[in-house]
């Protein structure tokens, strides 16, 4: 087959990871061709939380405040709440700022949630649709729904694909430098690569563990049929069964999750049945509109035993697949294509070796088991939680009960869903692109995140001099922040990046506080904003730069 096209980088699957890839491609002016079976972006809400790492991502790239202008209105409450039935007792609230709240507080919180940016209760759908935009406003994206990846083979410099229009038409072939298979939980790539799965699967719970059935529905009277002041999430904890529902637009628009018990196939279930599920969960029947109906599985936490094979890897759910508790698949599958996208493009632009590449799995693998652990002992604490018919019962006992479960629920809400840890904790210790200074980093913990810059973590946040967040002052690429009131000369650094080609920008805080923080007054920022380095002095800048860029380069 003569090739057809030619590109850097080929992206098969365009959900959240694909997209944000592809983003961070054509920022670096890397082309590629991002191919996707559906006719668009996703229907279905999906996952309904933007962590706020994710959030910080955004806003390096310039639109965190598109994203948090879509999804709920500024002044709808965020809150996760638990009741018997939603218009029946309520059990448990983590209440929780609104998005026009979010941007007001930020500014006066410290230790873990010091930011520019908190989480964002947001559907997938917009987001994807959102990412969709920025991913074509670059030159060099070629964006192809309607495509879809059919087969491929790794060469020694380039890999060799062919790709096929869903509607009509013939195969076409691709040749690329790169594979990326984004392309979901049944991951046409994994499984031609031959990667298995590590981890469990098929767990069962009462909830969030087994099928469940997925309603997108519309029922603007939800709102006065519900006796409780407003939620984002609303969790039904009965005998009968366990459900959740998330609201989409704050304005009637909802997905509503409903676990199935073991003899029953959601797959055969009907518009009927999802009216049926939902008055059961609500507590009376309402009147409503079903948009869509599916089915999914929970009770994986899944991490596949290899990131990459060559010229070809896998990111986002074809690389790990998570049980929803914690909100964590998609904000997993988006920081996989931070981490891969400058790497790819360090390479291509031959500003560092093959070798960089190999540091995706190394700190990507690690990170992935970590949050899939987390998000099971979430699931475990609220899926394994018993809901005896007690609670519904009305009397003195079952007021007693449904004390002590919201007791429960109260501990557990704030366990899965105030999560500095996990948001902002993660790290690449161990890397072998990060330069350890022998200093141990603070212990990993999903509800407390510790600010440190000991390297291959996220660099403490600040609100600098000028009002700005030290994070909107690094650089697109590399940053050296120069700290405190007599810092040493950071010069080394310049000159070692221009003899690179590599972009780096150096940014001085005259801040002793922000110095004592970072222990150190010089630190070296990746592009995925990650401390690579710090140190006393940039003598040794050189070597440090090309350690962060994996070896040296060898110019062919
Ligand atoms: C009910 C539910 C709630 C969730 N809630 C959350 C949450 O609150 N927070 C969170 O972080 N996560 C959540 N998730 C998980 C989240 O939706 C996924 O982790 C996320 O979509 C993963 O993104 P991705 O881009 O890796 O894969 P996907 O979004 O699955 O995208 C993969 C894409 O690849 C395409 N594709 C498949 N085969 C091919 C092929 N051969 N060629 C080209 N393209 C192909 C598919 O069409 C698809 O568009 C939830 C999931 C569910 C089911």
């Amino acid at each position: 087959m003569t090739i057809a096209i030619q590109t850097d980088v080929l992206i098969a699957g365009g959900g959240p990871c694909g997209l944000m890839l592809a983003i961070e491609l054509g920022r670096r002016g890397v082309r590629s061709l991002l191919v996707d079976p559906k006719p668009g972006t996703a229907f279905n809400p999906q996952a309904n939380a933007t962590q706020a790492r994710t959030m910080e991502h955004f806003r390096r790239l310039g639109f965190a405040h598109e994203i948090r202008a879509q999804g709920l209105p500024p002044d709808h409450p965020t809150d996760i709440a638990y009741f018997t039935r939603f218009a029946a007792s309520e059990l448990a609230r983590l209440s929780l700022p609104t998005a026009a709240q979010a941007v007001r507080q930020v500014r006066a919180l410290r230790g873990s949630w010091s930011a520019a940016e908190l989480p964002h209760r947001i559907s997938q759908k917009f987001v994807e649709a959102t990412l969709l935009r920025h991913a074509q406003a670059c030159a060099g994206n070629d964006i192809r729904y309607g495509w879809r990846l059919l087969d491929f083979t790794e060469h020694n410099d380039f890999v060799q694909a062919s790709v096929q229009p869903e509607t009509a038409g013939a195969p076409v072939a691709v040749r690329a430098r790169y594979l990326v298979g984004t392309d979901g939980a049944r991951s046409m790539v994994r499984n031609r690569l031959g990667i298995a799965w590590s981890g469990a699967t098929g767990v069962r719970r009462d909830f969030m563990g087994g099928q469940m059935f997925a309603v997108y529905l519309r029922a603007p009277a939800f709102y006065e049929a519900v006796p409780h002041p407003r939620a984002w999430m609303y969790v039904s904890v009965n005998p009968q069964r366990r459900a959740f529902l998330a609201a989409v637009d704050g304005r009637g628009e909802f997905a509503f999750h409903a676990a199935l018990h073991d003899q029953e196939d959601g797959a055969a279930w009907t518009e009927q049945d999802a009216r049926r599920v939902f008055a059961e969960a609500l507590g009376r029947e309402i009147a409503l509109d079903v948009l869509s109906l599916g089915t999914w599985t929970a009770g994986h936490s899944l991490v596949a035993q290899s990131f990459q094979r060559g010229r070809v890897f896998i990111a986002g759910d074809a690389a790990h697949l998570f049980t929803p508790t914690g909100g964590l698949g998609y904000n997993t599958a988006v920081e996989d294509a931070v981490n891969l996208g400058w790497k790819l493009a360090s390479v291509i632009h031959g500003r560092a070796p093959p070798a960089l590449l190999a540091s995706y799995e190394a700190e990507r693998q690690p990170l992935a088991r970590c949050n899939t652990s987390y998000a099971r002992q979430f699931a475990d604490s609220v899926g394994l939680f018993p809901a005896t018919a007690l609670l519904e019962e009305d009397s003195e006992r079952g007021a007693a009960e449904r004390r002590r479960d919201g007791d429960y629920l109260n501990a557990h809400v704030r366990l899965e869903f105030n999560i500095p840890g996990v948001t902002f904790g993660g790290r690449y210790d161990g890397s072998p692109i990060i330069v350890a200074d022998g200093t141990q980093p603070p212990p990993d913990q999903a509800n407390v995140y510790e600010p440190t810059a000991c390297p291959g973590g996220r660099p403490p946040h600040a609100w600098v001099e000028d009002g700005r967040s030290l994070f909107d002052t690094f650089g697109r690429d590399w940053t050296v922040l120069v700290l405190g009131s007599d810092p040493p000369d950071a010069a080394p650094f310049r000159a070692a990046a221009d003899a690179l080609g590599v972009e780096l920008r150096i940014v001085a805080v005259t801040a002793e506080e922000l110095r004592s923080q970072y222990g150190a007054p010089l630190a070296l920022i990746r592009p995925d904003q990650i401390v690579a380095w710090r140190g006393d002095s940039a003598d040794a800048a050189a070597g440090v730069l090309q350690h962060a860029l994996g070896g040296t380069v060898t110019r062919r």
